[in-house]
Parts: C-alpha cells; sequence; structure tokens
C-alpha cells in the first residue's frame, strides 16, 4: 500500500508556518453561537450571513420537502426527469433576480464548472480579475479558451487584455469577476466593466455568490445594487451562503439557461440538488421577497462592528460588505490571534496562502444579521484585549 508520507511532511511544515488550517468539530446547528467540542463560542466565520441555516420556515419547508419528495432526486434530471420543485425553484429564483430563466445545480462551485466551459471553447478568449474565486479559476481550466487575466478591479486592464485577445483572433470574448471578493468584501466595478464589456461586445459574467442575499433590494445582488438589470449576461448564484442552504445556479437569458440544460456537464453527469435543499430554497426566495428585514439588520451589524474595529486602530482593508478582514499580514501572527480568540470564546478563522497571497494573512470575520448588538459589543470587546495583548494595537 502506498503511505503518502510526502502529505505528511507537507502537513508538518505548513503547520511551522500557521499555515495549517485545524478544522473545528460543531456540535451545534450554524448560528450566532456554535458549541465547538463542547466550548460556546460566537461564531464569527461562517457565510451565514442572514442567519438561515437554522431558520424554521426553511426547516419546516425542507421537512415537508422531504415527506412528499423523499431524501434523494434519483439520478440526474436529463434521465431521471425533473421534480417539480425544481422548476418551481427555478422559476422563483428567476423572477426574483430579474431575469428569463435560472438553472439550479448542486453548488456555486459546480456552477461555475457548469457554465465557464459551455460559453467559452478553444476559438474564445476568457478574461479575468487576478483575484477571482477558485471555482472560477477551476471553471476557466476546463476549457480550451485562451485566458487573460486583468488587474484586480481596474477596468482600464481589462480593456487592454480585451484588445489583446482580439488581436489574437479569438471569436467570443468571455469576461468574467466576482461581484464581492471574498477575502477582502470589496466589490467588482460592475457598471465600468459594463461598458468597456459593450465596447467590445463581450459577454459579462459576474459570480455573485457573496452577494446573493446581501446586496441590492432584498438581497437580489449585485446586478440589483449596481441597476445594471439586462446589462449583465450571466449570474453565477449560491444557495450556500445567505439562502443558509447548499446548492448554486446560473442566471440569464433563456436561451443560454435551455443551452445548459443540454450541455452543461454538472448538470448532465451529477445528481441534481436534494428536495430538502430544494423546497428550503423556495422558502429562502420567498421569505426574502417577501421582507428585506433580515438583509437590513445584516448591513446595520456591519457597519456597527467595522465602525468600532477601526476606531481601536485594526486594519480592515478596503472591504465595502459585511466581509471584514483584520489585516495581520503574518500568518503565523494571524494564526496565533486566531487561537487567542478563540480562548476568550470567539470562534474566527485565520486565513493565509493559498487562500490570499503570500504575506496577507488575516482573521476574516464574518458578520450575520443572527448577531445581536451585545454579541458584537463582546466580539469588540475580545479583539481589544487580542489585539493589545499581541501589539496589533496600542
Ligand atoms: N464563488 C465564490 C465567489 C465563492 O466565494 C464561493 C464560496 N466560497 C463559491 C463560488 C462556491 O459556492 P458554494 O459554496 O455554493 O460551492
Amino acid at each position: 500500500m502506498y503511505n503518502f508520507d510526502e502529505f505528511k511532511v507537507d502537513i508538518e511544515n505548513s503547520k511551522e508556518k500557521g499555515l495549517y488550517v485545524n478544522i473545528r468539530n460543531l456540535f451545534s446547528a450554524q448560528g450566532a453561537w456554535l458549541n465547538v467540542d463542547g466550548k460556546k463560542v460566537l461564531n464569527m466565520c461562517s457565510n451565514n450571513y442572514l442567519g438561515l441555516a437554522d431558520d424554521n420556515e426553511l426547516k419546516k419547508a425542507a421537512i415537508q420537502g422531504i415527506e412528499k419528495w423523499g431524501v434523494g432526486p434519483g439520478a440526474v434530471r436529463t434521465i431521471a426527469g425533473t421534480m417539480e420543485i425544481h422548476n418551481i425553484l427555478e422559476n422563483k429564483l428567476a423572477e426574483f433576480k430579474g431575469v428569463e430563466a435560472t438553472i439550479v445545480l448542486q453548488s456555486g462551485f459546480t456552477a461555475n464548472q457548469a457554465v465557464i466551459p459551455v460559453v467559452a471553447g478553444k476559438e474564445d478568449a476568457i478574461l479575468s480579475d487576478k483575484l477571482n474565486h477558485a471555482s472560477i479559476i477551476d471553471g476557466v481550466r476546463l476549457t480550451k479558451a485562451k485566458r487573460y487575466v486583468w488587474e484586480h478591479r481596474d477596468p482600464n486592464d481589462l480593456r487592454k487584455k480585451l484588445e489583446e485577445a482580439k488581436n489574437d483572433g479569438a471569436k467570443k470574448l468571455l469576461v468574467i469577476t466576482d461581484g464581492v471578493f471574498s477575502m477582502d468584501g470589496d466589490l467588482a466595478p460592475l457598471p465600468d466593466l459594463a461598458e468597456v464589456c459593450e465596447e467590445f461586445n463581450a459577454i459579462l459574467m459576474v459570480d455573485d455568490a457573496h452577494g446573493e442575499g446581501v446586496l441590492g433590494s432584498h438581497g437580489r445582488g449585485i446586478v440589483d445594487h449596481f441597476n445594471l438589470h439586462g446589462k449583465v449576461d450571466i449570474e453565477v448564484g449560491t444557495l450556500s451562503k445567505a439562502f443558509g442552504i447548499v446548492g448554486g445556479f446560473v442566471a440569464g437569458k433563456k436561451n443560454l439557461i435551455d443551452y445548459l440544460k443540454q450541455k452543461a456537464r454538472p448538470f448532465l453527469f451529477s445528481s441534481s440538488l436534494s428536495p430538502a435543499e430544494t423546497a428550503a430554497g423556495i422558502a429562502a426566495v420567498e421569505k426574502l421577497s417577501r421582507s428585506d428585514e433580515l438583509v437590513k439588520k445584516l448591513w446595520s451589524n456591519a457597519e456597527y462592528f467595522k465602525k468600532k474595529l477601526i476606531k481601536l486602530g485594526f486594519d480592515c482593508g478596503h472591504s465595502e460588505t459585511p466581509i471584514t478582514p483584520v489585516m495581520l499580514y503574518d500568518a503565523k501572527l494571524s494564526s496565533e490571534f486566531s487561537k487567542k480568540l478563540y480562548d476568550e470564546g470567539i470562534f474566527a478563522s485565520s486565513i493565509g496562502f493559498p487562500t490570499v497571497p503570500r504575506g496577507e494573512a488575516r482573521i476574516r470575520v464574518m458578520i450575520s444579521a443572527a448577531h445581536t448588538k451585545e454579541d458584537l459589543d463582546f466580539a469588540v470587546e475580545k479583539f481589544e484585549s487580542v489585539g493589545k495583548d499581541l501589539n496589533v494595537i496600542k
């Protein structure tokens, strides 16, 4: 038997550099507070932006979904058939997003794998922001299209790269950007990108994973936030973050979505979203359409927390969203900071290379509507004491 010793060595090395990921074991549902190995800690690292992961309405819908439709979809929808709830979810998402149609996939990750290789082939060019998410990078790797990477959030550099791609003879030009960049919480300059894409007749695709349920009216996403309806060709979304479930989708023109249902490999070769997830997805869209209360609470919590941390002297990068990076730069320091916070009852992960570039380690704090003001005050107090203890702030 092969013993994989080289992996063990690599893990030991990463521990020395403060880059080893210590995966905590949870004994409670996602929420503001967690039971981690019997210890009660304030949760500051999930993408459960609206607290929907343990929401009673969604849980009830999931249980009813199981009671009516069972626990599994049987196979892929092209072979075993589409359950009525899949169609209902897709139609409701299309209405919510203000697009012609959507296709639901197993996750945001697979949504990127589904759409990118269908849209761009070997005669085409894909242009990608330098800091795009791993699932976009992997989706691009699945194609034979020529790749061009433009400087982060720089429409002028995108213009240069589009000219280059055109001169290289590319047929279709596919421009892809994250909507919200998940490690820094900054936004894609989508209006500028849309303008540049129009100049070049390029296809514009945005991965709105961290904008879904967060940005725009009632959490309709980044396109709604910038009022760019009809100007963005492809939106990728996830049900795994603010929607509190697991799943992903692609939203856009009916022509595109119909074609994805014929050609997208994760749709054709991997079983669909389970009935529980699908039914909970419908409940989540209905809940968000009905009320924007949770979205508003999320933003007021984020502003409250960020302001207090900046006032204490922390470097919170250039976040424009509830994602709050606390920049420590050094991976060992960041890992130590996270450990000390944990001892004080705060669960906030340290993030280092390769998730962020080397020398840019940070604690990434994820604010949720599930947090109360008392929770946030508790967190601020602990950040202050650990920050002083480790000489990060005075
Ligand atoms: N795209 C982006 C920009 C993301 O941040 C993430 C999640 N980290 C994904 C896609 C993947 O989403 P999911 O968890 O639904 O696979």
